[in-house]
C-alpha cells in the first residue's frame, strides 16, 4: 500500500519545535499509530532533569481528537518555555530540578480524523479497566454498545487501546519513582468555566490526597488573587464515567508505593466560546474549539500563569507540601469545601 505523509497541522508545528529546540529537549517516539496508510506518531518529550529522586510535572493533551485547542494551547506554552531556558536564569536552575514531560497529541490517529475517539472509535478517556460506582448517564458514562455512538468503551475484556499503553509506560517510568509529581491533561467541551478537575471519575468519594489538592488551590489563589477563574473540584462533581484513564493510574500508583501522584484535568469551558459566537455550532470542530482569531489568541495566553505557577509549585514542593497533622486539617477542610 501506498505510504501518505500526515498533514497534521498540529504534528508538523510539534516536530518544528523538536528540531528548533535543538539540546533543549529531548524526545521519544512512545509509539506509531497506523490510520489507514498513514503512519502517525505520538512523541514524547523531555526537558530539564531525569534524574529519579527530583519532581516530575506533565503537560499532556490531545487525548481526545477533536479537542485540537488543547494541544494548541501546549504546543505554545513549549515554544515559551524554549524561549526562557536561553535567557532567564530561574528557569535554567528549575530546569536542573525538575523533570518537566510532554505528551501533546496522545491520539494523532483521532485528530487526523477530526474525532473524539481514537481511529479504532474508542474513546481513550473511557476505555481503561475502571467501572463507575455510582449510576453514569447515559452514553456520556461510557458504554459498549457501538462505536458509531460516542463514549465507546471499546470490547468487554479487550486489552486497553495501545495509545494507553504507551502513555502508562511513561507515567511507570517516570513519575511513579519520582517523591512528588503531578500532571495536567488538557480538555474542552464542557461548561462555561475553566474546570481543574481532579479524581474521581468513577466514584463520589473523596481520594485520599484532597487535603494536598486543596492546598495546592490555596496557593494558587493566595499567589494570583485576580486569576480566580479556574473551578477546583472532584470530576465527580459534574458527572462519573467509567474508564477515566487517570483514576486507573492514580490507585495503581497508591496501591504500589507511598509517592504522591496528583492527576489533574484543565477542562476548559468551551461553552463560553460557543455563546459569545452561535455560528460555531455549525462546525463539530466550533463546539470544541475557539474560531475566531482574537479568541484563539486568548486562550492560547489564558492558561500562562497556571502553567508556570505548577512548574514553580511542583519544582518547590518542599517549601509548601503539608506534613501529616498539617495534611490532616486541610483533608477535613476538603472534605467540607468538596463532600459535604
Ligand atoms: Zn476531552
Amino acid at each position: 500500500m501506498k505510504k501518505i505523509t500526515h498533514n497534521l497541522p498540529e504534528l508538523i508545528e510539534l516536530e518544528a519545535i523538536l528540531k528548533e529546540a535543538g539540546d533543549l529537549i529531548r524526545s521519544e517516539v512512545i509509539h506509531t499509530v497506523h490510520n489507514g496508510s498513514c503512519a502517525l506518531p505520538i512523541h514524547c518529550l523531555f526537558m530539564g532533569n531525569q534524574k529519579k529522586d527530583l519532581p516530575v510535572l506533565g503537560f499532556f493533551s490531545g487525548i481526545h481528537g477533536i479537542e485540537r485547542i488543547g494541544t494548541q494551547v501546549i504546543l505554545s506554552f513549549i515554544r515559551t518555555l524554549i524561549a526562557s531556558a536561553k535567557w532567564d536564569p530561574s528557569f535554567q536552575y528549575i530546569l536542573e530540578h525538575l523533570n518537566l514531560i510532554f505528551i501533546p497529541i496522545i491520539n494523532p490517529g483521532g485528530m487526523w480524523n477530526n474525532s473524539r475517539c481514537n481511529h479504532n472509535g474508542v474513546d481513550l478517556m473511557r476505555n481503561a479497566p475502571v467501572e463507575a460506582e455510582n449510576k453514569t448517564h447515559f452514553l456520556l458514562g461510557g458504554h459498549r454498545i457501538s462505536k458509531s455512538l460516542p463514549w465507546y468503551r471499546g470490547e468487554w475484556n479487550e486489552p486497553m487501546e495501545e495509545e494507553l499503553n504507551a502513555v502508562i509506560k511513561i507515567i511507570e517510568r517516570e513519575f511513579m519513582g519520582s517523591p512528588f509529581s503531578v500532571m495536567l491533561d488538557c480538555h474542552s467541551g464542557f461548561g462555561l468555566k475553566d474546570r481543574i478537575w481532579f479524581p474521581y471519575a468513577k466514584s463520589h468519594k473523596p481520594a485520599v490526597d484532597i487535603g494536598f489538592l486543596l492546598q495546592l488551590k490555596e496557593l494558587f489563589e493566595l499567589s494570583y488573587p485576580n486569576h480566580n477563574y479556574y473551578l477546583f473540584e472532584p470530576q465527580s462533581t459534574q458527572y462519573l464515567t467509567h474508564g477515566d484513564l487517570w483514576d486507573y493510574l492514580y490507585d495503581y500508583a497508591n496501591e504500589n508505593n507511598n509517592n504522591t501522584f496528583l492527576p489533574l484535568t484543565l477542562e476548559m469551558g468551551s461553552w463560553s466560546w460557543v455563546k459569545k459566537n452561535p455560528r460555531q455550532l455549525m462546525r463539530f470542530y466550533g463546539i470544541f474549539n475557539p474560531v475566531l482569531p482574537h479568541r484563539h489568541q486568548r486562550v492560547l495566553r489564558r492558561h500562562l500563569i497556571f502553567f508556570n505557577f505548577l512548574i514553580r509549585s511542583v519544582c518547590g514542593y518542599h517549601q509548601w507540601f503539608p506534613d501529616s497533622i498539617q495534611h490532616q486539617k486541610y483533608y477535613y477542610k476538603a472534605m467540607d469545601l468538596w463532600y459535604r
